[in-house]
């Protein structure tokens, strides 16, 4: 993956090396844009290729030389990456300060110097501030990579000391091929996408085939239920098997989906695409009233298996029990 060009960064990663090329590559870029769109990966290749002594025509590092081998060890130089020692902590002043000292000295190899910062909005204030200067001036050949899905967290003088790098979501076009090629047989790429708001590598991430299987399965039987065909005991049996509360978050989901095409005039926008035709029956058979209160049903299962000491199987036997139309 760390190797991977992923297909959306094409046209943001040609701007960049035209600029290179120009000699008018900025010293601090903000890459700002949703997670799950691969700003981090971005900011590594750009970094490689910076640092590497025989780039490629198109700018890409080549991965044999020095300074990428060193790269790959995680050992070079005139390469630093500043985190927040634990997840959802933050980056401290110290850790700045090392970074700016780091900048001061001249590079090692004779080329670029480059700090990576991520996710660079979990700078408390004393840090922020401590980076202002070097951020308006690096010294020598320094390059500043600051990455955060979340730029208004970031002080205004940070912001506005950095060229910002979007990043948007890909069109379908290229998201779908893309995650189809990465996800199980049977997984639905668009569903994926949908629940992931566009982010194939979150989308990748929530790809989990034995989850999705669950998924299909849990449906089937609750199809088969409402027919009458499996005793709700039964039902209720493989209900409580696995993640309850995640089994109970898709049963609301798609109550809320034939809601939504019950009252929808034009095609809605559905969070199950996948299950529409299926979906559309239930909407069909029964009033709108009726449904409302399925979902309100399945609201309510929901909240009573996560917060008492209920017994999970009854309140699902008498939630199955009623389903039958
Ligand atoms: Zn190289």
């Amino acid at each position: 993956m760390d190797d991977e060009r992923l297909p959306w960064h094409q046209d943001l990663w040609r701007q960049l090396q035209q600029r290179r090329a120009a000699g008018r590559l900025p010293h601090a870029l903000l890459l700002a844009g949703p997670a799950g769109l691969g700003k981090g990966l971005f900011a590594r290749r750009l970094a490689r290729a910076l640092l590497c002594d025989h780039p490629a025509a198109d700018g890409e590092a080549c991965s044999q030389c020095r300074s990428c081998r060193l790269f790959r060890a995680g050992s070079h130089p005139d390469y630093s990456v500043v985190q927040p020692a634990e997840d959802g902590k933050i980056i401290k002043v110290d850790q700045i300060r090392a970074l700016c000292a780091f900048l001061g000295y001249t590079a090692q190899y004779g080329g670029y110097k480059i700090a990576l910062l991520e996710p660079a909005d979990q700078m408390n204030a004393n840090a922020a501030n401590s980076l202002l200067k070097t951020l308006e001036e690096p010294p020598g050949n320094g390059v500043l990579l600051l990455v955060t899905a979340q730029p208004a967290r970031l002080l205004a003088t940070v912001r506005s000391r950095c060229q910002k790098i979007g990043f948007d979501p890909p069109a379908q076009a290229v998201a779908v091929p893309w995650l189809k090629a990465r996800v199980a047989e049977g997984l639905e790429p668009v569903v994926l996408l949908d629940i992931a708001g566009g982010a194939p590598l979150a989308a990748l991430a929530q790809a989990d085939g034995e989850r999705w299987r669950r998924r299909r399965e849990l449906f089937e039987c609750y199809e088969q239920t409402r027919a009458g065909r499996i005793n709700p005991i039964r039902a209720a049996e493989r209900w409580i098997q696995g993640d309850l509360s995640e089994n109970l978050r898709w049963l609301i989901g798609w109550h809320t989906d034939v809601i939504r095409l019950k009252m929808s005039v034009n095609p809605p926008c559905l969070g199950n695409s996948d299950l529409c035709s299926a979906l559309r029956r239930w909407a069909d058979q029964q009033t709108p009233r009726a449904l409302f209160d399925r979902l309100d049903a399945a609201i309510r299962l929901h909240v009573l298996c996560a917060t008492t000491q209920a017994n999970a199987s009854l309140l699902l036997e008498a939630f199955l029990s009623d389903s039958l139309h």
